[in-house]
């Protein structure tokens, strides 16, 4: 299938300027987000913050429908919240642990979930289990079969995790998961945008996601799905006056939508923004963007591997757009500082990001390359020539 490369790149202003291959970080915007974004900041500052709100209230609702489409869901079981990991804490703070209560993740767990788990342990007595890994390095779905019984309250893992080119098999996890009756959270941050997405199939009760990264929206935004059969069941750990409404001295109610986990105040340009991110997404057609990302990605994988020294360092049967890398002579650090001088932004994942993956395949950090849609061959290319001429 064709895929028109040349008006990807015309509507990226920033692929003017840089050879971005930090799209795991921070992907860039295309024109219709920047000019949704900043058109807002204008409508704020000539007529009034509060104003403008009112003005735009048709664009800051799309938002809700956009995200809806993009993961087969209901508007009503959406939030926008300020990025992915507050995303995640609303959902996983809202549920209760006892001692002795299980729950289960996966090795390449992210910082900020484990940390949050960790707290929760500390706090209740629930106790964290990591699902070993199969072979091929992703989660194994027969161990977790096995690790299954009625202490087990929540599985909680990473879709696509920061590191290490890996898809995890989200959707038999939901199906172990539903047959279990366990909550299923899903940190879907680097998946939303990057694959195609539905939360029926998947079968997550929960899924977080950030705007930034293969979404192309603002910084500062993120989603939350909340299975609408769940919403009411649960209680958001913290509440304000958009979350809930104080209907008499000593009482207040909570929304009956996933809007229950926002809070009030919030950047609206932003989210106008993320709309128009995920309408954007929509508009190329998810099934298309993820092949290209998954060619280019296999591609760099291809060329890196022919370069003398370099080991690239990612597991999984399935993978996707990010490719990490170490080299024999020179660290990630001293990498991704080198690259820069040559306008080439990658980043570096650092062990302390997804330790319990990190420390089991002895490694420190290594150099994240993480491609997009709207990159071309030639920026694979020179990515690995520019790299060889550095190592
Ligand atoms: C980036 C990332 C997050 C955190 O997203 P924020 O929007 O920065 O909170 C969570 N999980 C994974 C797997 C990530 O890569």
């Amino acid at each position: 299938m064709s895929f028109d490369l040349q008006r990807a790149r015309q509507e990226t202003p920033g692929c003017n300027n840089v050879l971005h291959f930090n799209n795991a970080g921070a992907a860039l915007m295309p024109q219709p987000v920047l000019d949704a974004t900043i058109e807002h900041l204008q409508l704020e500052a000539t007529i009034g913050g509060y104003e403008a709100a009112a003005q735009a209230q048709a664009k800051v609702e799309r938002v809700y429908e956009a995200a809806a489409t993009l993961i087969q869901c209901h508007p009503a079981e959406i939030a926008i919240i300020e990025n992915a990991t507050r995303a995640w804490d609303m959902a996983f703070y809202s549920l209760k642990f006892g001692p002795g209560d299980r729950i289960l993740t996966a090795v390449a767990e992210y910082a900020s979930n484990y940390i949050a788990l960790l707290q929760m342990a500390h706090q209740t007595g629930a106790m964290i289990e990591t699902i070993p890994n199969d072979e091929q390095g992703q989660l194994s779905v027969e161990a977790l079969r096995n690790m299954l019984d009625e202490r087990v309250k929540l599985i909680a893992i990473t879709h696509v995790p920061t590191n290490g080119g890996l898809v995890n098999p989200a959707a038999a996890v939901g199906a172990i998961a539903r047959e279990a009756g366990v909550f299923y959270l899903l940190d879907a941050c680097q998946a939303l945008g990057q694959l195609p997405i539905d939360v029926n199939a998947i079968g997550c009760d929960f899924l977080s996601a950030t705007g930034r990264k293969y979404l192309r929206g603002p910084r500062g935004t993120g989603l939350l799905y909340v299975r609408r059969d769940l919403i009411e069941q649960l209680e958001p750990p913290f509440l304000d006056l958009h979350a809930a409404e104080w209907v008499a001295s000593e009482r207040y109610e909570l929304r009956p939508d996933a809007r229950r986990f926002e809070n009030w105040e919030t950047n609206y340009a932003g989210k106008i923004g993320l709309g128009v991110a995920i309408d954007y997404a929509l508009a190329w057609g998810l099934d298309n963007t993820w092949q290209r990302i998954a060619t280019l990605a296999e591609s760099l994988r291809a060329q890196l591997t022919e370069l003398p020294g370099v080991t690239v360092q990612d597991l999984g049967q399935e993978r996707c757009g990010i490719v990490t890398f170490t080299a024999a002579s020179l660290s990630p650090e001293a990498i991704k500082q080198a690259l820069t001088a040559y306008n080439i932004n990658v980043s570096v994942s650092p062990l302390v990001y997804t330790r319990l993956d990190m420390q089991a395949r002895g490694l420190n950090n290594l150099v994240r390359a993480s491609v997009h849609y709207y990159n071309s061959e030639a920026e694979v290319q020179q990515f690995c020539e520019t790299l060889a001429e550095i190592l």
